[in-house]
């Protein structure tokens, strides 16, 4: 049973403003960012959404008499974000013949669509280990789609704006204005905004030189050249995001401690017993570990550059790197005061990622979207979700009968992958995290968790599954079978209770 997992979750269902304001406080109350999806009761409203359907409730084009006032030319939809969501909504505009001369993308970031979660995978293997740099990953490699560079989106005639962030907008006049001064029209309005790393705050060390916060390119790039200085890094945070970079790290051979406030590795989704087999991996690759500590403060030398790491309980550790991986916020403040529902943390919309404001949708990590499944409002910072809710979107928008959006959460990681590692790791996660857990397997290589409530499969993680296990695992969790938890108890290998498992979803459908 995950009890620890239970509570970190209940707290989320009972306090929507931890939401609002994110996941992330510094001192005791940091939570990993790991596999989020954040909880949110249904609202009791049925009818939250205006009734009337909003499909192709685009406009053409400005008027006329306004036309040379617009920095765009193509207006009918604008997606507001260049990230993993905005890539593969543009995707299936092409895929639908409405992308050119339609589709305008403006971007804070440089660069076209990425596949995010490299940034602290590959990109951070050490220099002499091939590490991804761009064009490698731009959005859809890694999920058989083709590579969409820059010069992509030119040929699919979709105008795009780079280093321009989204301020403000118009509801009445469906216009933005962009950070140099821009405005832009939009028939349709997609946010695809994700999130922003939480912070330290300045006053305790947060923005000295030297520490580091992961979330794009530009950081990873910064990091990266710190790496290249660096002797002793200082991870905080016990996530996802602290466990891919620690793994990072000590493949560059440095002295690395990973500090966190819980009592182990990635508590939202990870059993005890889960943990202590990652942290003993990690240990034995040389990383150190502080648990259950609180950050005072980051201290920093004569130049300014982060010295040390200071506990509340008073000891210190050592840095010339620290890297901060303690949650994310929805990236919404563009949109603030403009009607859309973000009571409950990032933008709420509908099954088809409709927000309350006709004419505007909300995708990826922003969106708020009831996880129709489990009957709950969720916000899912995971990229699966991401590239299945723009392709949804988008279909929806663009063609008639989509269905509401189903989503089963699934979440991953991949460390420890650089050529000559001792051990290449790769888990996934689909379902729900709820109920009592039965644990098969001693990690050598293999481990996998079942989940179970009511005597239903919930949830179900493979450590380095075969393809043909990994792809039992959302049939599994989608299906939720009645399960035999003695028989799965007594499995002597992954294997054999994977068979068990699969033998009651045969069970089920006899039914
Ligand atoms: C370092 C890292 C590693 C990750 N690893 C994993 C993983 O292993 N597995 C997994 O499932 N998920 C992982 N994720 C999460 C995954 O990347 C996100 O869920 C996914 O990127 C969300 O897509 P999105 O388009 O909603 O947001 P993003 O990809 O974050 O894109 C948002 C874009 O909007 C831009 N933007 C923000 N505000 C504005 C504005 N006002 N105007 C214009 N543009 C704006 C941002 O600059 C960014 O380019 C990781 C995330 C990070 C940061």
């Amino acid at each position: 049973m995950s009890s620890a997992v239970r509570r970190a979750m209940a707290s989320t269902i009972s306090n929507p403003t931890s939401l609002k304001h994110g996941l992330s406080l510094w001192c005791s109350e940091v939570q990993p960012s790991a596999s989020s999806v954040n909880r949110i009761l249904q609202p009791s409203s049925s009818n939250f959404f205006p009734s009337r359907c909003f499909r192709r409730n685009f406009v053409a084009a400005a008027a006329s008499s306004s036309l040379s006032s617009f920095a765009n030319e193509n207006r009918e939809f604008v997606i507001v974000g260049g990230g993993n969501a905005a890539g593969y909504a543009a995707r299936t505009f092409v895929d639908h013949g409405l992308a050119n001369g339609k589709l305008c993308i403006v971007s804070k970031e440089a660069y076209a669509p990425y596949e995010r979660p490299a940034l602290t995978k590959a990109y951070l293997f050490p220099l002499d280990k091939k590490p991804a740099r761009l064009p490698g990953f731009h959005t859809c490699v890694g999920s058989g789609g083709f590579r969409q560079t820059p010069d992509w989106y030119k040929e699919q005639g979709i105008e795009m704006f780079y280093e321009d962030p989204v301020t403000g907008v118009d509801i009445e006049k469906q216009t933005l204005t962009t950070n140099s001064g821009k405005l832009l029209k939009y028939g349709s309005l997609i946010i695809a905004t994700g999130c922003t790393a939480s912070r330290f705050p300045e006053k305790i060390g947060g923005n000295l030189s030297g520490v580091h916060y992961i979330r794009d390119v530009a950081d990873a790039d910064s990091l990266v050249s710190s790496l290249e200085k660096s002797s002793k890094v200082v991870v905080i945070g016990g996530g996802y995001i602290g466990m891919e970079v620690a793994a990072a790290a000590v493949g560059w051979k440095l002295d690395t401690t990973i500090i966190f406030p819980e009592e182990h590795l990635l508590q939202r989704l990870f059993t005890p017993f889960l943990a202590q087999k990652y942290e003993q991996f990690y240990q034995e690759n040389g990383v150190k570990f502080v648990k259950g500590a609180s950050i005072k403060n980051l201290e920093a030398n004569s130049n300014g550059h982060v010295a040390a790491v200071r506990l509340e309980n008073g000891s210190i550790i050592e840095a010339d790197t620290v890297v901060v991986g303690i949650g994310a916020k929805p990236a919404v403040s563009p949109f603030d005061g403009i009607g859309l529902n973000n009571k409950v943390g990032g933008i709420q919309v509908d099954g088809q990622f409709r927000t309350s404001v006709p004419g505007i949708f909300a995708i990826g990590d922003v969106a708020a979207f009831p996880l129709k499944m489990y009957n709950r409002i969720a916000r899912v910072e995971h990229v699966d979700h991401a590239r299945r809710s723009a392709q949804h979107c988008v279909k929806a928008l663009l063609t008639s009968n989509t269905p509401i959006y189903d989503y089963l959460p699934y979440f991953y990681s991949r460390v420890f992958e650089y050529e000559g590692s001792p051990r290449k790791i790769w888990w996934q996660f689909f379902g729900d995290n709820v109920g009592e857990t039965v644990e098969i397997g001693d990690f050598n290589p293999k481990v996998a968790t079942f989940w179970i409530d009511s005597g239903k499969l919930k949830g179900v993680f493979l450590e380095s599954g075969s393809s043909e296990e990994f792809q039992l695992l959302p049939k599994l969790a989608r299906s939720q079978p009645l399960i035999d938890k003695a028989k799965l108890q007594n499995a002597s290998s992954v294997e054999e209770a994977l068979e068990v498992a699969q033998a009651s979803l045969q069970v089920g459908a006899d039914a």
